[in-house]
């Protein structure tokens, strides 16, 4: 059974605009937090033996700072460079064991570093990763959580070279950045999510809270994990801000997930075999060799090749996805970049990843805008394959 399958549906980031590092990510709520104890979140991205590494931190703005000084201190502590929106919401980033057609490897397991954890720190991430499992979707968290005494080795400040070790690992340790409270590293290339909290911050697992809430934060920071960015809904778990005790996932969060994996997790039906299987069946196609990619197939029902989809109790998240084939096959590990422009709004982002098993490479954009939506594809490649004649690919257009 493969418990950590690789996430070849990401990304590399293209875009580069540094230009607010950091604050364009911060929610315009986050000025409604107390002045005492308001925390922004801070999303940045950097590299860990070559490959783009998402960094979410939630940082705490003490009196005298700005949060703009805060975000940048948080970003240079993990030597990272602030996240555009637009890059940010192009995100390709989920995890593919939950799309592979294999019920029995999806879960992320997640492993528990004690040392230096605060009094019930224990419990209550076993608590918040209960509650993200307990959502009506395919994601979920493996049940139990396996001890470890490792430092989780994409966080910068543990001893030797960042890495990718294939686990993932939720320490306590003192981190760089006096600010952070919190932080979690995402693989974008690869499936592997580590989380550090900081000690030298007072934490409590009391109610009310005697201190920055542990089940709070933890609950953002696993939503991070499972591939969720921030909502701009006030009140949700995945709202860039810390404002007390929220212990309970909204719909905007559930919605969020659900975009990314579907509902009825868990209840996947078993196939029963047919008794009496049809002599007569057609057979599969024979897969015909090409030299060329295209993007979209008809064969494989996909004829347009972007398909549009808005998911979500409000219907406010546009999934882009993209099928690259050869001839009858699917191409899997083939590099798509794409472009997509709301053209009522004048919204324009870029992304780039690698398509999964199936062929496919998927996008999401978060709260996505109603309006006319186009995306091209600018190029495909894989290997010494090359795009057709209808590739690049596009405008697609969607309209809202
Ligand atoms: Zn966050």
């Amino acid at each position: 059974m493969t418990l950590i399958s690789s996430r070849r549906n990401l990304l590399a980031i293209i875009a580069v605009l540094a230009i607010s590092a950091g604050l364009a990510m911060l929610g315009a709520d986050s000025a409604s937090a107390k002045s005492e104890g308001k925390t922004i979140a801070v999303t940045g991205v950097t590299s860990v033996n070559g490959q783009s590494v998402v960094v979410h931190i939630i940082a705490a703005v003490n009196a005298g700072k700005s949060d703009q000084e805060v975000a940048d201190a948080a970003l240079r502590g993990v030597n990272a460079r602030g996240l555009t929106a637009s890059e940010y919401s192009l995100l390709a980033n989920s995890w593919d064991q939950f799309s592979d057609g294999d019920a029995g490897n999806d879960f992320v397991v997640q492993r528990y570093n004690a040392k230096d954890e605060p009094s019930g720190a224990r419990a209550a991430i076993d608590r918040s990763r209960a509650t993200w499992n307990a959502a009506d979707s395919a994601f979920a968290f493996q049940t139990a959580m396996a001890s470890t005494g490792k430092c989780p080795s994409l966080v910068n400040e543990c001893k030797g070279r960042q890495s990718f070790d294939g686990n993932n690992d939720i320490a306590w340790m003192p981190l760089r950045d006096q600010n952070t409270l919190g932080v979690t590293w995402s693989g974008t290339s690869t499936d592997e999510a580590d989380v550090a909290f900081n000690t030298n911050f007072s934490w409590s697992n009391d109610k009310p809270a005697s201190a920055t809430d542990i089940e709070t934060v933890a609950l953002h920071e696993f939503g991070h994990v499972a591939g969720i960015g921030h909502s701009e809904v006030f009140g949700s778990i995945m709202e860039p801000i810390y404002a007390g005790i929220r212990r309970t996932l909204t719909d905007d969060d559930i919605s969020a997930l659900q975009a990314w994996y579907g509902t009825g997790g868990g209840t996947t039906p078993t196939p029963t075999p047919d008794p009496d299987p049809e002599p007569t069946a057609t057979p599969e196609p024979t897969p015909v060799p090409g030299t060329e990619l295209h993007i979209g197939n008809a064969d494989y029902g996909n004829n347009d090749g972007v398909t549009y989809s808005l998911s979500g109790k409000k219907g406010r998240d546009l999934i882009i996805t993209i099928l690259v084939t050869d001839g009858n096959s699917a191409v899997s590990g083939a590099s798509v970049s794409i472009e997509t422009d709301n053209t009522d709004t004048g919204w324009s982002g870029t992304g780039s990843g690698t398509t999964n098993s199936d062929g496919e490479l998927r996008f999401r954009i978060r709260n996505a805008n109603s309006g006319n939506w186009s995306t091209t594809v600018l190029s495909a490649s894989a290997g010494s394959l090359t795009c057709d004649s209808d590739c690049p690919d596009g405008p697609h257009t969607y309209v809202k």
